[in-house]
């Protein structure tokens, strides 16, 4: 497996591999690399010739506030897994070498979808992800890109730019991996003591319920909310930031579920905040 931290390095690569005719699938990620990350790389490695991950903790998409220093780093054991599942190439950037002294160019999605869920709770996140993604799509030459549903307002914001600047790049989403005990798996978990992990089990089993509701035939927006509600409220060491209904990818409120629509939560256990959602078909 092929390890560039510079972009002239990816950039050669890239144009090489589609000088070959090869395809060029992309998975970004921040590293600390699980389980749900390699559900990406697989779905790559499947659907295309060359598979590159980008290993980039991108200082752009965090708060003054949030955890950008004490994001977990782990790239040497990233790098084991990354070569297990196969993938062909590594981009592993400095910050500084993404964003150079002098850079002035962010890619900011302006329609509704940035102003609701994450978006409203981390001014400036998605602005950070859609001006990396973009860099990123762009030194790999992606012709596909995978992003995991765990993310999915995310997932909708790619879509967005994607479509917006007639990039040639297809959005590919991946469904949420989870523990067994339903926990979503996340960089973020290893915050967590014990006790805490073992109170996080409530976010995954409150969209159960509200799951089990729709299949039952609940198609009110509220009624879900509030059975996901009450469910969070039996856990103490729960505090909810949010939990909402928008239909998907469009992000638009919903009072009815009557299309595809996210449920999604996020939760503080402690101090660390997980997000969890389900798609309502
Ligand atoms: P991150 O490193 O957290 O930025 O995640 C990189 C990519 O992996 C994103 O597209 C995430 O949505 C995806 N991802 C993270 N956790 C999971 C999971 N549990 N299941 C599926 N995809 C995931």
């Amino acid at each position: 497996m092929k390890i560039f931290t510079t972009v002239k390095e990816i950039q050669a690569y890239a144009k090489e591999q589609k000088a070959a005719g090869k395809t060029i699938g992309l998975c970004p990620t921040m590293g600390a690399l699980h389980e749900g990350h390699m559900t990406l790389m697989r779905a790559a490695r499947k659907k295309c010739d060359i598979v590159i991950a980008s290993v980039f903790v991108n200082p752009v998409q965090f708060g003054p506030n949030e955890d950008y220093d004490k994001y977990p780093r782990q790239f040497d054991a990233d790098c084991e897994k990354l070569e297990k599942e196969g993938v062909d190439a590594v981009f592993h950037p400095e910050p500084l070498e993404m964003y150079p002294e002098g850079y002035g160019t962010y890619v900011t999605v302006e329609s509704g979808i940035t102003n609701v869920l994450c978006g409203a709770r981390r001014p400036g996140h998605f602005r950070g992800v859609a001006t990396v993604v973009t860099k990123l799509m762009n030194l790999a030459r992606a012709d596909e890109a995978f992003f995991g549903q765990k993310d999915a307002q995310q997932v909708a914001v790619v879509r967005r730019f994607v479509a917006d600047l007639n990039l040639n790049v297809h959005v590919n989403m991946v469904p949420i991996c989870r523990e067994e005990s339903g926990l979503a798996r996340s960089s973020r978990n290893a915050y967590m003591s014990a006790e805490e992990k073992q109170a996080a089990l409530v976010l995954s089993r409150s969209l159960k319920k509200a799951r089990e509701a729709y299949d039952a035939g609940e198609r009110s927006a509220a009624a879900l909310k509030d059975i996901v509600s009450k469910e969070l409220a039996t856990e103490k060491l729960a505090k909810v930031d949010y939990v909402d209904v928008y239909t998907f990818p469009a992000l638009q409120p919903v009072e009815t579920v009557s299309e595809e629509s996210l449920l999604a939560i996020a939760v503080y256990i402690g101090k660390t905040r997980l997000i969890d959602n389900i798609i309502l078909k």
